[in-house]
């Protein structure tokens, strides 16, 4: 398999799942217990928390282990909907990942308001747009991804994170699709709470975390025996943790290789497939996302063909289910549901080779020159 969906999951690195495997058999202990293999399970934790802080330039104290990206979302805005009932306003943009859209429906259900930020052509926020809808002392919290998991496009944060807190809004970024591959810093970048993901970043599924700023207030969505200072109940998946600590020690130093690939995989495409159109191309874009619009072809008819020559990647609707759905993403981005019916996503990781681009490219060049040429014997006959 050429593996081009690094965006829905990445492949697992072997030194993180050597770092976990004794966490999985002889190192059992339950890190809440307080003799001998307790303390090493907690000691093991501990150092995944140290981890994790030093690759966002957090305190480890400011650092919450949850079961991933999704948990972590749903926490903060649930947490900032009951802590601040005063102010009822959540505003979003309108390229949300799923997680964030539902908790955003669910807030308006449970009596909030939402406001749903446009973005340009290239899929960056109407800057504009976001400073109007932020109502001073209306607003307990703007929650933004940071990078798109479909496009790639990297939003001015900065700004948004500056315009929010000057109306005295909270700020919850999704930096899921940005670790690894983009340097983050909580002290640069003044979020309030930053969610991520094991699995995107070379870890296993089932693990994330959660920054909560130690200048803000928090309120667990999950209680029960107090685990992570009270803020996250359950036992700790401690291999999970250790593997997220490890993944997150490696994704301190990014590689700069990934962007090479991809201009070689966009350039072989765009050189054979002129007419072929890349999302988000004049905006600053992740260096592993290509967002490929190819005119005339049906994306789910090339996604067949090319997973039966063995190259993995997704359809524009992305990786929250297997559905083909057109993109919201492009529709805020002004395309429409046949420009989105004509659109496949490809991401590489640390791990992708060069061999792997070589031959992807004649193979998605081929695909696409088949499926036109079937569709004009179509027309045609
Ligand atoms: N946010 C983004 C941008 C994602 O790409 C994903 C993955 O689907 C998530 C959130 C959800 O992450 P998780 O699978 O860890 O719940």
């Amino acid at each position: 398999m050429i593996y081009l969906d690094a965006n829905a999951t990445t492949p697992p690195d072997p030194v993180v799942i050597e770092a976990m495997l004794p966490f999985l058999t002889e190192r059992y202990g339950n890190p809440s217990a307080t003799y001998a293999a307790g303390r090493i399970a907690r000691k093991a934790v501990e150092n995944a928390r140290l981890q994790v802080a030093g690759l966002l330039a957090a305190e480890a104290s400011e650092i919450l282990f949850t079961s991933g990206a999704t948990e972590s979302i749903n926490s903060v805005l649930l947490s900032a909907q009951r802590l601040w009932p005063d102010r009822p306003l959540l505003v979003i943009s309108a390229t949300e990942h799923a997680a964030t859209l539902e908790c955003a429906s669910r807030w308006e259900a449970q009596g909030g308001r939402v406001k749903r930020v446009s973005v340009d052509r290239n899929g960056l926020l109407d800057l504009e747009e976001f400073r109007c809808a932020l109502e001073v002392g209306q607003t307990a919290l703007v929650s933004m991804l940071w990078a798109n998991n479909e496009t790639g496009v990297i939003q001015p944060m900065e700004e948004i994170v500056d315009l929010a807190h000057s109306a005295g809004a909270l700020v919850h970024v999704d930096a899921v699709q940005m670790l690894g591959k983009i340097p983050v810093n909580v002290q640069a970048v003044p979020v309030d709470f930053l969610s991520l993901s094991g699995h995107k970043m070379h870890a296993p599924k089932g693990v994330g975390a959660l920054f909560v700023s130690r200048r803000v207030a928090f309120e667990p969505l999950i209680v029960g025996g107090g685990q992570e200072t009270d803020r996250r109940s359950g036992t700790e998946n401690v291999p999970g943790i250790v593997a997220l600590g490890k993944a997150a020690e490696l994704a301190m130093s990014v590689d700069l290789g990934v962007l090479d690939l991809r201009q070689l995989f966009e350039a072989r495409l765009l050189a054979a497939l002129p007419d072929i159109h890349i999302h988000g191309q004049a905006a600053p874009r992740l260096p592993n996302t290509s967002s490929i619009h190819f005119p005339g072809v049906d994306s789910a008819g090339l996604l067949i063909r090319l997973d039966k020559k063995g190259i993995a990647c997704s359809g524009g609707s992305a990786c929250h289910t297997a559905s083909l759905h057109p993109s919201h993403v492009l529709e805020a981005m002004g395309y429409d549901a046949v420009h989105a019916g004509s659109t496949l996503r490809f991401s590489l990781s640390r791990l992708t080779t060069r061999l792997e681009i070589e031959q992807a490219t004649p193979a998605i060049i081929a695909a696409v020159h088949y499926l036109r040429e079937q569709q004009d014997v179509g027309v045609v006959g």
